[in-house]
Parts: structure tokens; sequence; C-alpha cells
């Protein structure tokens, strides 16, 4: 399977087991929303996805590699959070590209020219330029490719952010609550941006949420999720007409 594949997943911290064998697989091009109360696992079960967390058992595949052991930065991955790091020295252009420049650039030579990006050919700068441009576009960044972070609204910087993860069009798509410090009326417009870049790259992409207005709609297919396990996976208007059992049904249920 070209997308992400895991089978059996397990996690404990110190006593306490927080995925308890957790399978899920995602197809390139689908959008999986996890869905579940606060401290069920799924940032835990995102973060192993994306290697910054080891599970104890199980397995992961990525693009159709084992990576389940395998550091962040061998992974296929991209990730969002809800606090988004930009480069505040850098602008919106050059954040963008910082992904695309590091591919092009070894281990030894990365921080001291973290400054000096668009390195190397002129078509190879060409072509991170067009990357980096559609990406900014796409999610309506076009006209302050210019700015800094600093000269941007909370939106606008997750919007950065979430361009610079889909630069480089990763076999896997991770964002974990990525709207959860936005104000009510800019999370309905950049949920729509973000199911569009989705569809524009065709990757899988894993959405963490405890917001099932969120789920509902940007998702191909909910995964809810309770104490460590995937209770239900299925595709939003089926959560809905036909919960698997009371947990998924008291869940979808309560007032949010
Ligand atoms: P969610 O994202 O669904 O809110 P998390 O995956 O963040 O849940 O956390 C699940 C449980 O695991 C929580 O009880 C949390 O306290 C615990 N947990 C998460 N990360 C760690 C950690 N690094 N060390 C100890 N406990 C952790
Ligand atoms: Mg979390």
């Amino acid at each position: 399977m070209d997308g992400i594949s895991i089978a059996g997943l397990g996690k404990g911290f110190g006593g306490a087991q927080v995925l308890r064998g957790v399978s899920l697989g995602v197809a390139a091009g689908e959008f999986v929303a996890l869905l579940g109360p606060s401290g069920c696992g799924k940032s835990t079960l995102l973060r192993c996805i994306a290697g910054i967390e080891r599970p104890d058992s199980g397995s992961i595949r990525i693009g159709g590699r084992e990576v389940t052991g395998l550091r962040p930065s061998q992974r296929d991955v991209a990730m969002v959070f809800q606090s988004y790091a930009l480069y505040p020295h850098l602008t919106v252009e050059e954040n963008v590209a910082v992904p695309l420049a590091m591919r092009r650039l070894n281990a030894a030579q990365r921080l001291p020219l973290i400054g000096a990006l668009l390195p190397g050919t002129r078509a190879a700068r060409d072509s991170i330029t067009r990357d980096v441009r559609g990406a900014a576009e796409a999610l309506g960044l076009g006209p302050m490719l210019s700015r800094r972070p600093g000269q941007l609204s909370g939106g606008q910087r997750q919007r950065v952010a979430l361009a610079r993860a889909i630069v480089r069009r990763p076999a896997a798509f991770l964002m974990d609550e990525p709207l959860s410090n936005l104000d009510a009326s800019l999370r309905v417009q950049t949920r729509r941006e973000i199911v569009a870049i989705h569809k524009a790259a065709g990757v899988a992409t894993v959405y963490v949420t405890h917001d099932q207005s969120e789920a509902l709609t940007m998702a191909d297919r909910v995964a809810v999720m309770q104490a460590g396990e995937i209770l239900q996976i299925a595709p939003p208007a089926e959560i809905y007409a036909d919960p698997q059992d009371l947990r998924v049904a008291t869940f979808i249920g309560s007032p949010r």
C-alpha cells in the first residue's frame, strides 16, 4: 500500500498503556480524521507515525516502506502542530522553501547555509521557486511572499506552516489539531483550505481533532478513538447512521 499502514501499534508510558494495538490504513489521497476525547492517545499515535515517539510494539509502513525504527527525517512525512515554528528572520517564500533547500544540502552544510536558501543550479532554483509559489498560492499566500512571520496574522502563519509541510509532496501528511489556536470563523475557512491542499497533493493525510464537526466535514473516513483504541473507522455519514457500539454512539451524540 502506498499511503500509511499501521498494524498492532502498542505504546505505554510508565505503567499506563496509551495505545492498545492500533491498526489503521490510510490510502494515498485519502483524508482520515482521528477523532476522540482529550487523552485518548491521538497525539501519541500521530507522533509514532511521524517517528517522534517510538512504539513498544507493532509496525508502521509509509509509502510502501517499513519505517518503524527510522527517525523522523528518514520518513517521508510532514507534520503540522497547533503551534507553528516559522523562522522569524526568513520571508514567507523562504520559510516555505526550507524543506526543499534542506533536501539539497547534506547535514554538515545545513546550519550555516540556512540563510542562503535556493542554492544550486538555475534549473534547480527555478523548480524550487515554482513549487514554493504553487504551495503558497494554494493557501492564499501569493500576495505576501516577501513578508516575514512577524507581519502576518495567526491564521496566515498557520497557512505558511501548512504550505511548508506540503511543498515537498510527502507520502504522509500529519496534522495535530492545527486549527485549535484560530478563532471560529478562521477555523471554518482554513478547514476548506486544508482539504483543498490535501486533494491537490493527493497525499495520505491523518488529521487529529477532538472537534466532531471538523472530523465529519473534512474527512473521507473518521476513526473514532477512545482509551488507546480505534472503536470504529468509517465515512462520516456511516459513523452517524450506524455507530458500531454504545461508546461511539455516546461520544458522537454528546454535546461538544
Ligand atoms: P490526546 O492527543 O488524545 O489528547 P495524548 O496522546 O496526548 O492524547 O495522550 C494520551 C495519554 O498519554 C495521556 O494520558 C497523556 O498524559 C499520556 N502521555 C502522552 N505523552 C506522554 C509522555 N511523553 N509521557 C508520559 N505520558 C504521556
Ligand atoms: Mg493531543
